[in-house]
């Protein structure tokens, strides 16, 4: 078997062509404002902020990202976060990770206007997710989902292993997937025997950050592999290019491959914007006009 190699490009698309639509309806009552704060340089964020502002361009959100001093202290970080909240204005919020390390990240989240949270990363959003009632959740973790369910993977009953357990990707995967009565396993750094579990997996998705830390032989054939890994690894022309954690090899046996880079990550960034209106119509009380 041949995996077939999911598009994420192209599931991008489709989901920003919605969220234009809604976003020009939303816009007659006023625009919609995204807002990206961060916090110093920090490393990885500009690519981030220069896709999310490109991505907000084409569907008619507003962007603007604050800059916030490298030597801010988390009182003003607090404050900036308070203004953002009282203002009305304002749609949605995304505190740009890494801070610096002098700053508690965790404590700055919870500073966030929750209906503005449209990372879901504020821990109302992550109780709602428990309790299968988030508007906002995850972005990437969502992602995985919008590709599964884009697909037609049957989730209800399947044996799903999500490998990482992070608070951002892995944890909220394992809840998405619980709600729709997958099997989940979550394996992470302390598992004894990952390959035992991955080798049972009819849904395998892999959140990481290990190159090749999925190999061929550690899947079922058929099975559906969504790679949400990025890594950056050298190339011997000196070079560098972006690959996932699993094997370019394991595409010779899966049934459903998303690649990287072009699967999971336009995926959420789609689902970004789609929060986005998500947050919009919670604040001005309209049911919502997009599903999954
Ligand atoms: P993290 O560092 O917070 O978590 C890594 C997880 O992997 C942890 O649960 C850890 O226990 C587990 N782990 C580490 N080594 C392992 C091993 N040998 N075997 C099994 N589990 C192991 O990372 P994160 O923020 O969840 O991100 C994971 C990966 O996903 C990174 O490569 C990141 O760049 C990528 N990511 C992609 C997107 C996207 O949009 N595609 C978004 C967020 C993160």
């Amino acid at each position: 078997m041949t995996a077939k190699i999911v598009d994420g490009r192209a599931l991008r698309g489709a989901l920003e062509a919605r969220v234009a639509h809604e976003v020009e309806q939303l816009s007659r009552e006023g625009p919609v404002r995204l807002i990206a704060v961060s916090v110093g340089s920090a490393g990885a964020s500009d690519v981030y902020l220069r896709n999310q502002s490109r991505a907000c361009q084409r569907v008619g959100i507003r962007f603007r990202h604050d800059r916030l001093p490298e030597s801010s202290t988390q009182e003003a970080l607090t404050a900036h976060l308070h203004a953002l909240a009282a203002d009305p204005r304002v749609t949605g919020i995304i505190l740009q990770m890494p801070l610096p390390a002098h700053l508690d990240a965790r404590a700055a989240q919870a500073k966030l206007d929750p209906r503005k949270d449209i990372e879901g990363v504020h821990h109302a959003n992550l109780g709602k997710l428990t309790r299968g009632t988030a508007v906002l959740a995850p972005c990437t973790a969502q992602a995985a989902i919008h590709v599964l369910e884009s697909e037609n993977v049957p989730l209800e009953g399947a044996e799903a292993v999500v490998v990482g357990h992070s608070e951002i990707v892995g944890k909220p995967l394992a809840l998405l997937l619980l709600d729709r009565l997958a099997t989940v396993t979550v394996c992470h750094i302390a598992t004894r025997d990952l390959a035992a579990h991955t080798r049972r997996a009819d849904v395998l998705c892999v959140a990481v950050g290990k190159p090749d830390l999925v190999r061929a032989d550690m899947i079922q054939p058929g099975a559906a592999v969504v790679d949400i890994g990025i890594n950056v690894v050298k190339t011997e022309d000196g070079g560098s290019r972006v690959v996932g954690d699993v094997s370019a090899d394991v595409a010779a046996d899966a049934g459903l491959l998303t690649p990287v880079p072009g699967g999971v990550g336009p995926v959420t960034v789609g689902m970004l914007l789609r929060n986005t209106v998500f947050a919009a119509q919670l604040q001005r009380g309209h049911s919502s006009g997009l599903t999954s």
